[in-house]
């Protein structure tokens, strides 16, 4: 019989100083726990010690000549933690606050999130401490080109399949994907995210902020509730946060913040317009990681240096980074009338955030189930690439929508309570947790 605070106690202690893989390990152990102490087959495979152990961690230096010709040294990694169910799937992070615990924890998630959307894919995660905060263009092909001399060795197709996340978008893809066919010499499915016309799929650069969208539609109507006329905050300006506010504003919901490490944007009339959406890639582009050219532009207000969850709305979306919404503002959320939460960063709720959302029965989605639209759509790229075709848009945004829907019935199954409450969290712990679960017994240690 496995005991939580026993097992996470020496977790820790093989993984010192890794706080955030530490956080990601206990909240899912501490879903499964019972399912694993009720299945001896589980128990019998050492099923919970061999799922938070990475298979390979693989680390190498970045080495690169900036635009003074001044050698700039990085750190490059790659964790493939499991793939029991297929290939490693998972992003590269490019961004200052790049640690080996936090990729650990990037990893784990992954697994799970992988594993929800029931395509073929394993879970890993890599990146390095690069930021592109004040580069050049050239000076970010050169830094690409010298991480993919490192990492083209250990991925591949049918091995490990990267693609991006913070910092890592299609001008990086691009820029990566050219130098491992320069190596290798061959066009493959090796990257997911790539621009169409080379191997790229349609909606993949919105799937991530579509998805969650799709998601927190299925949250609502579970809640007999419905996203039109739902006042929105939004928390990131990139990738993520641009697709999510495309696909509100397409369902009727108003999104009236948008952030950056800078500060928040309050756009009363809602970030809404193809404009604004599209201001919102070329303040990505400029690599100045900054909002408030948003608010000069769009003539609204800038609040300097707070978090976007000050203010009252009915959901509220983090979209930035882990640990980016804390008890603190989970309690002015909730005194102000919010009554959804749908994580859409990775981890983006901290624990003592998530337990008092829970604890209020606020309907409350974790990561790893709002966030999977992009690895899915992600292994929705490499079946396309397998195929040697590239589907329709539509096409792909059904099946994507699709596999939305499942993931919530997954997380309802799963994680519905006696008094109702569906404890989204759990529901998404447990279905992702047995799937892999399920496929390390049945292929043995
Ligand atoms: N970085 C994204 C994530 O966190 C996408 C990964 C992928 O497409 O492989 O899920």
């Amino acid at each position: 019989m496995y005991d939580v605070d026993s097992f996470i106690a020496e977790l820790e202690r093989r993984n010192p100083s890794q706080e955030e893989f530490i956080q990601a390990a206990r909240e899912v152990v501490s879903n499964v726990i019972d399912v694993v102490n009720d299945n001896p087959q589980y128990i019998r495979n050492k099923i919970l010690e061999r799922i938070t152990e990475p298979d390979r961690v693989i680390s190498f230096k970045v080495e690169w000549e900036d635009d003074n010709g001044e050698i700039q040294v990085n750190k490059g990694y790659r964790v493939q933690f499991n793939n029991a169910l297929g290939p490693y799937k998972g992003g590269l992070r490019f961004h200052s606050s790049v640690t080996l615990g936090g990729l650990k924890f990037l990893g784990f998630e992954q697994i799970f999130k992988n594993a929800l959307t029931s395509l073929p894919m394993g879970g890993g995660k890599g990146g390095s401490d690069f930021s592109a905060r004040g580069r050049s263009d050239a000076e970010i092909l050169r830094f690409c080109r010298s991480f993919m001399t490192e990492l083209y060795k250990y991925i591949g197709p049918d091995t490990d399949v990267p693609a991006g996340d913070i910092g890592v978008g299609a001008r990086e893809i691009g820029f990566l994907y050219g130098q491992y066919k320069r190596i290798v010499g061959e066009n493959t499915g090796v990257l997911t995210g790539k621009t169409l016309g080379w191997g790229g799929s349609l909606v993949r650069p919105e799937a991530t902020g579509f998805g969650t969208m799709y998601f927190a539609d299925e949250m609502l109507r579970q809640a007999g509730d419905t996203l039109a006329g739902k006042r929105i905050a939004v928390s990131g300006f990139g990738n993520v946060a641009w697709g999510a506010v495309l696909k509100a504003a397409e369902l009727g919901a108003k999104v009236v913040t948008i952030s950056g490490p800078d500060g928040y944007i309050l756009d009363e009339e809602g970030v809404s317009t193809p404009e604004k959406a599209a201001f919102m890639l070329q303040l990505r582009a400029s690599n100045n990681d900054v909002v408030k050219p948003y608010a000069d532009k769009f003539h609204c207000q800038f609040v300097p240096g707070r978090k976007p969850w000050e203010v009252p709305v009915d959901m509220a979306f983090p979209c930035a980074i882990q640990n980016e919404l804390d008890l603190e503002d989970a309690r002015t959320l909730v005194s102000n009338g919010c009554r959804y939460v749908v994580e859409t960063s990775n981890m983006g709720v901290t624990a003592q955030a998530m337990d008092y959302l829970l604890e209020k029965e606020i309907p409350l989605a974790p990561g790893k189930a709002a966030n999977a639209g992009g690895v899915a759509v992600s292994g929705l790229e490499m079946s396309q690439n397998a195929q040697h075709l590239y589907w329709t848009r539509q096409e792909v945004d059904s099946r994507l929508r699709h596999i939305m829907s499942q993931i919530h019935s997954a997380c309802v199954k799963d994680g519905r309570q006696d008094d109702g409450y569906i404890n989204y969290v759990k529901g998404a712990n447990i279905a992702g947790f047995r799937k892999v679960a399920d496929a390390m017994c049945q292929q043995g240690y």
